[in-house]
């Protein structure tokens, strides 16, 4: 049985994304913030670990207990994200670092920590979440844009680093769905953001879950270093 660990499992597309995977019969584990979002996911059958990437004792505490239970992961889907949306001229330096402690370096600290795994596995697949605001910017969302577009670079520089080794690196990068994060935009119009989406709609959680299993799978086994857009043709 394969193993995956996702990120940010509590709630929206994590959630769905680990549900997806234990449906599939993975062996799954998945991070909450707090100690009771991770009890919670007991209750869906996956295995809930605490983890907080702004924290560097939240990380390595992570990784201890995945190392003392000799858990070997071989799908990884770094998800987790966050947003603190403001524009250039008023951004704190607070504000840009937890985006980039979260949604960058996190990624950078998971990824090299399970491919020591995947390298003894000969088999690996690392999913990163970013988004359609790392192709083409987005108004208050520098720091986040930035942050996303990293981990996309950051995709596809290891993808060469580690296709020889059987191991995939991909990107999906999502434009609006529905979830916490979208209902958080203050001030904006949805009426306004779904006219400019062709299909009219916000994707579900579960559309993007469809696509990580799909990467996850054997079928996908020569799809290395790509960025897979799901936005409804927000972008093309
Ligand atoms: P969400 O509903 O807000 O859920 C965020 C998840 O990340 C939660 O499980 C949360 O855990 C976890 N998290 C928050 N802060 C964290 C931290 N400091 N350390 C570790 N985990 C943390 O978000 P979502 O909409 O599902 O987004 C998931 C991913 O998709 C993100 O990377 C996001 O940038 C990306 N994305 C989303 C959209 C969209 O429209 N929703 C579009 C493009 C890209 P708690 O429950 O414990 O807080």
């Amino acid at each position: 049985m394969k193993t995956a660990l996702i990120t940010g499992a509590s709630r929206g597309i994590g959630n769905a994304i680990a549900l997806h995977l234990k449906n599939e019969g993975y062996r799954v584990l998945g991070t909450a913030t707090t100690q009771a979002s991770a009890s919670k996911l007991e209750d869906q059958g996956i295995e809930g670990l605490v983890l907080d990437l702004n924290s560097f004792n939240s990380k390595e505490q992570l990784w201890e207990e995945v190392e003392s239970k000799k858990i070997q992961i071989s799908v990884l889907v770094n998800n987790a994200g966050i947003t603190r949306d403001n524009i250039v001229l008023r951004m704190s330096e607070k504000e840009w670092q937890d985006i980039m402690n979260v949604n960058l370096n996190g990624t950078f600290y998971l990824s090299k920590k399970v491919l020591k795994m995947m390298l003894k596995l000969k088999w690996g697949r690392i999913i990163n979440i970013t988004s359609t605001s790392a192709s083409i910017g987005n108004k208050g969302q520098s720091n986040y844009s930035a942050a996303k577009a990293g981990v996309e670079a950051f995709t596809k520089s290891l993808a060469r680093e580690v296709g020889s080794r059987n191991i995939t690196i991909n990107s999906i990068a999502p434009g609006f769905i529905d979830t916490d994060m979208t209902q958080q935009s203050d001030g904006v119009n949805m009426d306004d953001l779904i006219k400019e989406i062709p299909l009219g709609r916000f994707g579900k959680p579960d559309e993007v879950a469809h696509l990580t299993s799909f990467l996850c799978s054997e079928e996908a086994s020569y799809i290395t270093g790509q960025i897979i857009h799901i936005n409804g043709g927000l972008y093309m």
